[in-house]
C-alpha cells in the first residue's frame, strides 16, 4: 500500500506541489508551489494538507501530531538546509523561525490564524541578535512573537470595549518613555516589553510561555487548525458558501525579516487596482515593518508607485514636498527593489492571466514573495477587468463569463449619492476610498450592536478605530465602514470590497471614544445613533443623511451584458406588475415578463374599494357589479404592461392570495366599505370574520378562488385580451400569456381553461381581431409536479413557482420560517435558506421531474421559473442544466441572472 503523502515540500526554485493543487495544498500553499516553479524567489518551508485538517477535526490533535510527525521533521530539515539556517538553533547555526499560516481552498483574507517568528526563546534570540548583529530587530521579533502567538495559541484576548492587554502595554511604555512610533523603542525597551509580555501570558493562563521550538510548532499548527472552527470563519463561510468538510492547509515557512531596518520593509500589492479595475500596480508598503503592520492599519502605510503616492496625497491634501519627505513611495525609497517587485508582479500576472493579490518582504535589500493570490474585488473592477483582460488576450470571452461572479453585479446597480444633494452636504473629513458606494446610516462603535440595531430594520455605519475579524458580522449587518485607521489593504478595506460594502478607511482626523460611543473631529462630536453618510469611492465622510440615486449602466457593464447574451441558451424574463417596472427590467435586456401578480394592482389607489366589494358582495349580482368596475382598470394596467414588453411573452396569473389579504380589518375601513355598499358595518365585520381561516397558505387561494367564483376568472381573462385586442388594433404586437396558479389536478386547470377559452372567442368576435396567447399554469403544489405528464396535456406553458413548492415540500410555511430557519442554518441542519438558494437535492427534483415529465407529453412545452430563486446564481444554473427556457426574477436581478445563465452555458460547453 502506498503511503499517503501529507507534507509536501517547496524551496530553492523547487517544489512538491502545483497551482492546481489548491484542494490539497490550499490556495496559498499551492501558489507558494507555483511561484518557486516559475522564479519567484519564496522562502522555503512546505505545506500540511487539508486532509490533515480534517483528521486533526475527527480524530484529535495526537492522531494528527503522529501521522504528519517524521514527514515534518524531514521537511524541516529540508528547510533549514536551504535556508541555511537551524530550527531552535542556540549555538553556531543561524536560528531559522518559522511562519505558520493558514490557507484554505479558496482565500478567507483575515478569517484564520497565523503566528510569525516562530521558535524563539531566550536562548535563540541571543543567537539571532548576535548572528544578525542587530539585537533591536532580535528582541521586536520576539516580543511579537508572544503577542501573536499569546493571542492565536493561548487565547490571551482584549474583553468587549477593552483594548488588547498587549497594546496596553506598549502604550503605557509608549507614555513611559515619551515616544509616539513603534520603531522608537530601543532594544533595552523591546527586552523590557518581552518581560511584561511574559508576564502577561503567566497572568492570562497560568501557564508560562512555552520555550521548546517543537512544542511552539504544534501548538501553531493545531492553532491554525482550531480556527477553522472560529465562529468568524464559520460565519465566513455561510456567507460565501464555503464548505465545511474542505478544511484549511497549514504553510510552514522560513521567517524572513521587513524589520531588520531600514533597508528592510513589508508590503501588499495589487496587480490591478481592486476597487475601481484600472489597469495600474498598486500598493501599500511600510519600512522596518513586519507583515502584520501593514494590514492590521496600526501605522498608515505608504504606496508603492510613485504615480499611486502622487494620487494618495492628492486625496489627502498633502503637499508634493511633504509627501516626498515625509511618504515617499518605495519607487522613490528602494528603486531597484521596486524594479524587482514590479517585474514579479507583471510576471505573476502574466502566469496567472488574473489580477494579483500579492505579499512581500524586503530583508537587507532582498525581495521576497510571501503570497500571491487571485486578488478580491468590486463587482465595477470585476467587469473591468475582464473587460481589459480580454482587449489584452489575457482570456477568452468564454474565460471571463467564467470568472464573474453574477451576485457582484449588484453593487453595479446600487445606489449612488445624488449629485445635487452631494453638492450641498456637508463633508466632516476625509478617509481613503476603500471600497466604493454609497452609505448612510446611524453611527454605531460596536460590531455585535451593528447586527442587533440592523435587527430591529435600522440602518448603520459601523465606526472602528480599526477593524479585525471578530467584527465580520457587524461588517456585514451595517450599510458602511469607517475606520480611523489602516489603509487600502487594511482588513476593514479588504473585507468590505469581498463584500461589496461600502468602506472609508484610514479617516486619521477622526478620535474614537469607545467608551463614550462617541467619535470627534476637531470639536464636533458624532454620538451614537446619529446619522452620516460615506463615500466609498472618495473617501468623504457627511453629516446627516444624503439623497441617493440609481447609477447609469453603460460602457463596461453593457459590453459584459452583450458577452453574456452570445453566449446563453436560456433567456431571462422579469416579475413585474407594473408598466414602470417592465420598462426597467427591459431595459436591463428582460426578454418578457414572466410573472405579473395581477392582486397587487388591486392595492393601488381607489382599487382597493371595488375589490374589497366584490370580497364583501353576498350575491353573483353584487359580485359581477363590482368585478365590472375593476375590469377597466385592469385592462389599462395589462395594455401597460404588454405594451411595455411589446413583442415579448407577458405572463400574467389570474387571481392567486387568499381573499382575507384584501378585507377592511380596521372599524375605520369597514365603516367606510358598509357607507360604499349600503350595508350595515355588522354585516361587514360578520363577512371579514368568516373569512379567517387556520391557514390561509393552505386555504381558499390560488385557482381555487377562479373555481368557486368564476365570474373573477372572466373578469380577468377579459381585461388581459381585451387589452391584446386595443394593443394589435393599434399595429403592435402583443404576446401574453394566461397563467393559472396554484393547480394540483389536471381537471382543475381545465376548468379554468375552459372559462378563458370561452372569454378569449367572445372578445375576438367582439374586437373582430385575434390574439395568439397561451394558457399555463405555476407548477408549485408538489402534486402538479408528480403529474406533470397529464397537466401538460392541456397545459401550453409551465412555470415553476419555487417559492410555494419549497413551502409545500419542505412543509415550512414561508411566512413563518423566519423563526426558525436561522437556528437550523446556525446548527448546520440546513446549508442556506431554501426559500433563497433553491434546493436542489429535494425541491430540484421536484423541478426536474416536472420538466422531463411535461416535455414528455409536449415536446415544445415552454418551461421557466418564477419563485424568487429565479435571480440567484446557483438556482439559475440549475434551471440552465435542467434545460428551462427562462428564469423570472425581479428587475433588479435581470443583469446577474443573465450573467449566470450565460455563465452555466459555458459551464456546460466546456464541461467544466
Ligand atoms: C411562487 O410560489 O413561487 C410564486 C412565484 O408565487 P407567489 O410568490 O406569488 O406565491
Ligand atoms: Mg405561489
Amino acid at each position: 500500500m502506498s503511503k499517503v503523502k501529507y507534507v509536501y515540500r517547496f524551496g530553492d526554485g523547487k517544489a512538491e506541489g502545483r497551482a492546481d493543487m489548491k484542494n490539497l495544498l490550499g490556495g496559498k500553499g499551492a501558489n507558494l508551489a507555483e511561484m518557486n516553479l516559475i522564479g519567484v524567489p519564496v522562502p522555503a518551508g512546505f505545506t500540511i494538507t487539508t486532509e490533515v485538517c480534517t483528521i486533526y477535526n475527527q480524530q484529535g490533535r495526537d492522531v494528527a501530531i503522529n501521522l504528519i510527525r517524521e514527514e515534518v521533521e524531514a521537511a524541516m530539515k529540508e528547510t533549514e538546509k536551504i535556508m541555511n539556517a537551524k530550527f531552535g538553533s542556540e549555538s553556531g547555526d543561524f536560528p531559522l523561525l518559522l511562519s505558520v499560516r493558514s490557507g484554505a481552498r479558496v482565500s478567507m483574507p483575515g478569517m484564520m490564524n497565523t503566528v510569525l517568528n516562530l521558535g524563539l526563546n531566550d536562548k535563540t534570540v541571543k543567537l539571532l541578535a548576535e548572528k544578525s548583529n542587530n539585537e533591536r530587530f532580535a528582541y521586536d521579533s520576539y516580543r511579537r512573537f508572544i503577542q501573536m502567538y499569546g493571542g492565536v495559541v493561548l487565547g490571551v484576548e482584549a474583553k468587549k470595549g477593552e483594548h488588547d492587554p498587549f497594546e496596553v502595554v506598549i502604550d503605557e511604555m509608549k507614555h513611559e518613555r515619551g515616544i509616539k512610533q513603534d520603531t522608537e523603542f530601543t532594544a533595552d525597551d523591546l527586552k523590557e516589553m518581552v518581560v511584561r509580555f511574559k508576564a502577561i501570558v503567566k497572568k492570562h493562563t497560568g501557564k508560562d510561555f512555552p520555550t521548546d521550538p517543537w512544542e511552539q510548532l504544534w501548538g501553531g499548527v493545531c492553532a491554525v487548525f482550531d480556527s477553522w472552527n472560529t465562529e468568524r470563519a464559520v460565519l465566513y463561510r455561510q456567507l460565501n458558501q464555503i464548505p465545511e468538510e474542505w478544511g484549511t492547509a497549514v504553510n510552514v515557512q522560513a521567517m524572513v525579516y521587513g524589520n531588520t531596518g531600514n533597508n528592510s520593509g513589508t508590503g501588499v500589492a495589487f496587480t490591478r487596482d481592486a476597487a475601481t479595475g484600472e489597469d495600474i500596480f498598486n500598493g501599500e508598503y511600510l519600512l522596518n515593518a513586519q507583515g502584520e503592520d501593514v494590514v492590521a492599519g496600526i501605522r498608515t502605510p505608504q504606496q508603492i508607485t510613485l504615480e499611486g503616492s502622487r494620487r494618495w496625497a492628492k486625496s489627502q491634501g498633502i503637499s508634493e514636498e511633504e509627501r516626498r519627505t515625509k511618504y515617499p513611495s518605495l519607487e522613490e525609497a528602494m528603486p531597484e527593489v521596486y524594479k524587482h517587485l514590479n517585474e514579479v508582479q507583471q510576471k505573476l500576472e502574466d502566469h496567472y492571466r488574473d489580477m494579483q493579490d500579492i505579499e512581500f518582504t524586503i530583508q537587507d535589500g532582498k525581495l521576497w514573495m510571501l503570497q500571491t493570490r487571485n486578488g478580491k474585488r468590486t463587482g465595477a473592477a470585476m467587469v473591468k477587468i475582464a473587460c481589459d483582460m480580454i482587449d489584452q488576450k489575457y482570456i477568452t470571452e468564454e474565460e471571463a463569463l467564467l470568472r464573474m461572479e453574477p451576485g457582484k453585479l449588484d453593487e453595479l446597480l446600487h445606489p449612488v449619492f445624488d449629485k445635487e444633494a452631494i453638492a450641498s452636504a456637508k463633508v466632516l473629513t476625509k478617509g481613503l476610498p476603500a471600497s466604493p458606494g454609497a452609505a448612510t446610516g446611524r453611527v454605531v462603535f460596536f460590531a455585535d450592536e451593528a447586527e442587533h440595531w440592523a435587527d430591529r430594520g435600522e440602518k448603520v455605519i459601523l465606526v472602528r478605530l480599526e477593524t479585525s475579524p471578530e467584527d465580520l458580522r457587524g461588517m456585514n449587518a451595517a450599510e458602511g465602514i469607517l475606520t480611523a485607521r489602516g489603509g487600502m489593504t487594511s482588513h476593514a478595506a479588504v473585507v468590505a470590497r469581498g463584500m461589496g460594502k461600502c468602506c472609508v478607511s484610514g479617516a486619521g482626523e477622526i478620535s474614537v471614544n469607545y467608551a463614550k460611543r462617541e467619535f470627534t473631529i476637531g470639536n464636533k462630536t458624532i454620538k451614537e445613533g446619529d446619522w452620516i453618510s460615506l463615500n466609498g469611492s472618495t473617501g468623504e465622510v457627511y453629516e446627516g443623511k444624503v439623497a441617493t440615486i440609481t447609477p447609469a449602466l453603460a460602457g463596461d457593464f453593457a459590453r459584459v451584458m452583450n458577452i453574456a447574451e452570445k453566449h446563453t441558451r436560456m433567456y431571462v424574463r422579469a416579475n413585474a406588475d407594473t408598466p414602470h417596472d417592465a420598462k426597467i427590467a427591459r431595459d436591463f435586456g428582460a426578454k418578457g415578463i414572466g410573472l405579473c401578480r395581477t392582486e397587487h394592482m388591486f392595492f393601488e389607489g381607489d382599487r382597493i374599494k371595488a375589490m374589497r366589494e366584490m370580497i364583501l358582495a353576498d350575491t353573483l349580482e353584487a359580485r359581477k357589479k363590482a368585478l365590472a368596475k375593476l375590469l377597466p382598470m385592469q385592462r389599462g394596467d395589462f395594455e401597460g404592461i404588454l405594451e411595455a414588453m411589446d413583442g415579448y411573452g407577458v405572463t400574467i396569473r389570474l387571481l392567486d392570495p387568499p381573499l382575507h389579504e384584501f378585507t377592511p380589518n380596521e372599524l375605520p375601513a369597514q365603516e367606510e366599505m358598509a357607507k360604499e355598499m349600503g350595508i350595515s358595518v355588522e354585516k361587514v365585520i360578520a363577512k371579514v370574520e368568516s373569512l379567517h381561516e387556520f391557514n390561509p397558505m393552505l386555504g381558499h387561494r390560488g385557482c381555487r378562488l377562479g373555481i368557486t367564483y368564476p365570474e373573477i376568472t372572466e373578469m380577468q381573462a377579459r381585461a388581459i385580451l381585451e387589452a391584446a385586442c386595443n394593443l394589435k388594433l393599434k399595429g403592435k404586437n402583443p404576446k401574453p400569456e394566461i397563467m393559472i396558479p396554484l393547480v394540483g389536478t389536471l381537471k382543475e386547470f381545465k376548468h379554468q381553461e375552459q372559462i378563458i377559452r370561452r372569454v378569449a372567442e367572445e372578445v375576438f368576435a367582439e374586437k373582430k381581431v385575434k390574439v395568439d396567447y397561451l394558457v399555463g399554469t405555476m407548477i408549485e403544489i408538489p402534486r402538479a409536479a408528480l403529474t406533470a405528464d397529464l397537466i401538460a396535456k392541456e397545459a401550453e406553458f409551465f412555470s415553476f413557482g419555487t417559492n410555494d413548492l419549497t413551502q409545500m415540500t419542505f412543509g415550512y410555511s414561508r411566512d413563518d420560517a423566519g423563526k426558525f430557519l436561522p437556528i437550523y442554518i446556525e446548527n448546520g441542519i440546513l446549508k442556506t435558506d431554501p426559500f433563497q438558494i433553491l434546493d436542489q437535492e429535494g425541491v430540484g427534483q421536484l423541478v426536474e421531474m416536472g420538466t422531463k415529465k411535461g416535455r414528455a407529453t409536449r415536446p415544445d412545452l415552454k418551461v421557466g421559473i418564477c419563485g424568487e430563486h429565479g435571480g440567484e446564481p446557483s438556482s439559475v444554473e440549475f434551471c440552465n442544466k435542467v434545460g428551462m427556457d427562462y428564469v423570472s426574477c425581479s428587475p433588479f436581478r435581470v443583469p446577474i441572472a443573465r450573467l449566470a445563465a450565460a455563465k452555466s452555458a459555458v459551464k456546460i460547453k466546456l464541461g467544466k
